[in-house]
């Protein structure tokens, strides 16, 4: 049975002080328990948020990985490491990753059988560039991104993943996908699971929407029958927009 799911990705933002106010500010608010809602704070605050988060049911997540446990890789950090500091889920695959940093389908492969191995969640987002949507080649790139950087692990190991579809065009530009919009690619997502490997998987997973939501649509977001939650950008550093986003289960 999947879950509804928000995930706040703060991406390189928040110091130590501002992310026990942020945690602290949220931990004042009025969360339902329905949701299972997770925070990706920078690697500097891992620990910290994840002691102050300790009386709460909120899960810490990292914002990536190396896909090596050890070894010569200047600025890296392993999954051995976050699960040192008690982190057990992992975004991977993030747009931010695959422009900036260049992260290709096959490097995600490798990152998403080292969290596996290491028994974490991972988030693994996806999604196509303004371009693709406009030549009408979007479940095409979507499919790609999905066989090529994760339709490679075994069945059992699916309980142990999230899919964040995030249209690159939404993310962190105000522009949002429209609820049809979202509803059409995450019911062909979990079509193609469902092709792929079967109606328990496809039935089973959690498929979250990202890009720019904002308390004023998640709920209509959210309300779409395959669109199991969100995964937050800008809305996540605001305590009280967060709880907005997260209560428009209610
Ligand atoms: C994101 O970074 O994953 C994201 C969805 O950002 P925003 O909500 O700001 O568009």
């Amino acid at each position: 049975m999947r879950r509804n799911i928000v995930a706040g990705n703060w991406k390189m933002n928040c110091d130590i002080p501002q992310t026990y106010e942020l945690l602290d500010a949220l931990k004042e608010q009025d969360i339902t328990d329905e949701v299972s809602v997770i925070v990706a704070p920078p690697f500097t605050n891992l620990q910290s948020a994840n002691q102050a988060l300790l009386d709460t049911e909120i899960l810490v997540a990292a914002q990536n990985m190396h896909q090596e446990s050890t070894g010569a890789y200047t600025g890296e950090v392993s999954a051995t490491m976050l699960k040192s500091v008690g982190v057990e889920v992992v975004i991977l695959g993030h747009s931010e990753r695959r422009a900036i940093f260049g992260e290709t389908n096959a490097l995600l492969t490798a990152k998403v059988n080292a969290a596996l191995e290491n028994e974490m969640t991972i988030i693994f987002c996806f999604g196509e560039e303004l371009s693709d949507r406009k030549a009408g080649s979007h479940f095409d790139v979507v499919r790609q991104q999905l066989e090529e950087g994760i339709f490679h692990i075994e069945k059992e190991n699916w309980n142990n993943v999230i899919l964040a579809y995030e249209p690159v065009w939404a993310i962190g530009t105000g522009e949002t996908a429209t609820p049809d919009q979202a509803q059409e690619m995450h019911h062909f997502i979990r079509n193609t699971l469902a092709e792929v490997f079967d109606t328990d998987v496809s039935q089973d997973v959690s498929i979250l929407y990202g890009g720019s939501v904002k308390p004023g649509n998640a709920k209509e977001i959210f309300g779409k029958q395959d669109v199991d939650g969100g995964l937050i950008g800008g809305a996540a550093l605001n305590a009280a927009d967060f709880t907005a986003i997260i209560n428009a289960f209610e």
